[in-house]
């Protein structure tokens, strides 16, 4: 909340403009710079996440699904080791970018309104544009992971990274540990953001915050996961 400076009305935390005189209450933001906000959503996340809900557009949020999608479409790769479909890395890279694509515009889209509805249900009070930039820039850790660990990983293990014959972690055993774990951390990381962002956001307590982010994983992730699982029997056929 709010107090209004000149008639200590009580206003809303994103309120610019005080309900009952009209009196100044805080800028607005007009945009988010991508490199500015994602260092800053590292650093202070609550106060940067307050920044995304008070910006007037919502800017790269779709080319942060984006990433998340190539990383989740990397991700199915390894875990399904996909890798023995394809004769070279070159051959499986353009597909796991397409699914990859493909997979950041569903979760744009699904995820969000998953996110949204259970937020919803939950008390939540900020509107589809926030709900979706909040979990855009949640996504920063992964992203990084998708920039940083992935070419790593690719560079250290090459087609073995997607396959099981040798099982990677044989060939380097500290190296894969590494890269795996690290890879679990940012994803954790991405998670705690939701979380704080769900906080601040929505105005919702921490313990509903984390039951809407988990929920909202759970149900996504398990229909996603589904979906894979059907996708390579079906392409096996
Ligand atoms: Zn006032």
């Amino acid at each position: 909340m709010i107090t209004c400076p000149v008639c200590l009305a009580e206003n809303d935390d994103f309120a610019t403009t005080c309900i009952k005189c009209k009196a100044f209450l805080q800028n607005r933001v007009p945009n988010l710079d991508l490199f500015q906000t994602a260092w800053k959503i590292l650093e202070s996340p609550r106060v940067t996440f307050r920044q995304i809900v008070l910006a007037e557009h919502k800017n790269f949020s779709l080319l942060l699904f984006s990433l998340f999608g190539i990383s989740l479409s990397f991700t199915a790769f390894w875990y399904f080791k996909l890798g023995t479909r394809f004769d070279t890395l070159l051959d499986l890279l353009p597909w796991a970018l397409l699914v990859g694509l493909g997979l950041g515009a569903v979760t744009a889209v699904v995820l969000t309104l998953a996110y949204h509805l259970v937020a919803r249900v939950f008390g939540g009070a900020a509107g589809w544009r926030d709900s979706m930039a909040l979990l855009a820039y949640s996504l920063i850790p992964i992203g990084i992971s998708l920039v940083i660990l992935l070419p790593i990983e690719l560079l250290t293990f090459g087609m073995y990274f997607f396959t099981s014959n040798p099982p990677p972690y044989t060939l380097k055993p500290v190296s894969y540990v590494l890269l795996v774990g690290i890879d679990a951390l940012l994803a954790l990381w991405s998670l705690v953001l939701a979380i704080v962002g769900t906080k601040v956001g929505h105005r919702l307590g921490v313990f509903k915050s984390v039951l809407v982010v988990i929920l909202t994983v759970g149900l996504i992730g398990a229909g996603l996961f589904f979906a894979a699982s059907q996708t390579i029997l079906w392409t096996n056929a």
